[in-house]
C-alpha cells in the first residue's frame, strides 16, 4: 500500500515538473511574441507619424508659397487640420494604452441622450464618407428607442468606441455598407457595427482584441492603423459594464458587437 502511495507522489511530482516546464515554455514564448509586436508596432508608428508630419510640413510650404493660388492654399489648410487631428488621436491611444496598462483610465459617467450622441456620430460620418463613392451607411435604432432615451455611462468613452468600430468599417469597406444597429433592453444597450468588407480569416480573429495586434498579412498592411483601436475598445466596454465580440468571414464583412450598462 505504502509503497503504491510513493509511486503515486513520484508521479505526480513529475506531472508538476511537466506543468512547470510547459508553462515556463509559454511564457517564453508569449515573451518573444510580444518583442515581436512592439518592435513592429514601433516600426508602424514611425510610419504613421512621419506619413501626416510629412503632409503637414509640406502644405505648410506651399501656403508659405506667393505662386499658389489662394483656392488651392485654403485646400491645403484644411488638409492641414485633418494630418493635425489624425496625429492627435493617435498620440490620444498612445495615452489610453499607457493609462489601461497601469489600471488608470479613468470613467466618467453622467446623464446623457443617447439619441443625441447617435444623431452627433451619424453626421459626423456622413461628411466623412460624403467623398467615398460606393459607401452606404446606415443608422438603426430598433426596439423603439424612446425620443429622450437618458443613458448613465461616460459618454465620451462610448463616443471612441464607436468612432473605433465605424472608422475600421469604413476604412476595411471600399464599396459597400456600414451599418450601425442599435437596441435598448433592460438597463442595457446593446450596439452592432455590421460591414460588408474584407472580413477577417479565422486565424486572425481570436487576436483582433489584443494591443499592437493587426492583420498579419501585407495586403491589409496598406489600409494604415496602429493596432491600439480594439484593445481600447474591449478595455472601455468592460469598465461600461458590458462585453464586445466578433464575427466575421473573409472577403464577406465583419460584425463588431458590445453593449454597455445604461
Ligand atoms: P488598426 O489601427 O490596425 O485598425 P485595431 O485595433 O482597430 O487597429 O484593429 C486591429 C486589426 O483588426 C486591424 O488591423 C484589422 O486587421 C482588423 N480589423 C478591425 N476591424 C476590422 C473590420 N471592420 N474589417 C476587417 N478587419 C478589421
Amino acid at each position: 500500500e505504502e509503497f503504491r502511495n510513493m509511486g503515486t507522489v513520484a508521479n505526480e511530482m513529475i506531472d508538476e515538473r511537466v506543468k512547470v516546464h510547459a508553462q515556463l515554455v509559454a511564457e517564453q514564448k508569449r515573451a518573444l511574441e510580444s518583442d515581436r509586436l512592439k518592435t513592429a508596432f514601433l516600426a508602424n508608428m514611425s510610419h504613421e507619424i512621419r506619413t501626416p508630419m510629412n503632409a503637414i510640413i509640406g502644405f505648410s510650404e506651399l501656403i508659405n508659397d506667393d505662386s499658389v493660388d489662394e483656392k488651392d492654399k485654403k485646400k491645403f489648410v484644411r488638409l492641414i487640420l485633418q494630418n493635425g487631428e489624425f496625429l492627435m488621436s493617435l498620440i490620444n491611444d498612445i495615452i489610453d494604452i499607457a493609462k489601461i496598462e497601469s489600471n488608470q483610465l479613468n470613467i466618467l459617467k453622467k446623464r446623457f441622450q443617447l439619441n443625441d450622441l447617435l444623431g452627433r456620430v451619424e453626421s459626423h460620418y456622413r461628411e466623412y464618407i460624403s467623398n467615398h463613392a460606393g459607401l452606404d451607411l446606415h443608422f438603426e435604432v430598433e426596439n423603439h428607442l424612446p425620443a429622450r432615451f437618458s443613458c448613465y455611462s461616460d459618454e465620451f468613452r462610448l463616443k471612441q468606441v464607436l468612432d473605433n468600430l465605424i472608422g475600421n468599417a469604413i476604412k476595411f469597406t471600399a464599396v459597400g455598407s456600414v451599418r450601425l444597429i442599435v437596441h435598448a433592453q433592460a438597463d442595457r444597450v446593446y450596439f452592432r457595427v455590421k460591414d460588408t468588407g474584407i472580413g477577417i480569416s479565422p486565424e486572425e480573429l481570436d487576436s483582433v482584441f489584443e494591443r499592437f495586434v493587426q492583420a498579419a498579412n501585407q495586403g491589409k498592411r496598406n489600409y494604415g492603423g496602429t493596432g491600439l483601436g480594439l484593445a481600447i475598445s474591449r478595455n472601455i466596454v468592460h469598465l461600461l459594464g458590458g462585453e464586445i465580440g466578433v464575427k466575421s468571414k473573409s472577403g464577406e464583412g465583419s460584425e463588431f458587437y458590445f453593449s454597455i450598462l445604461c
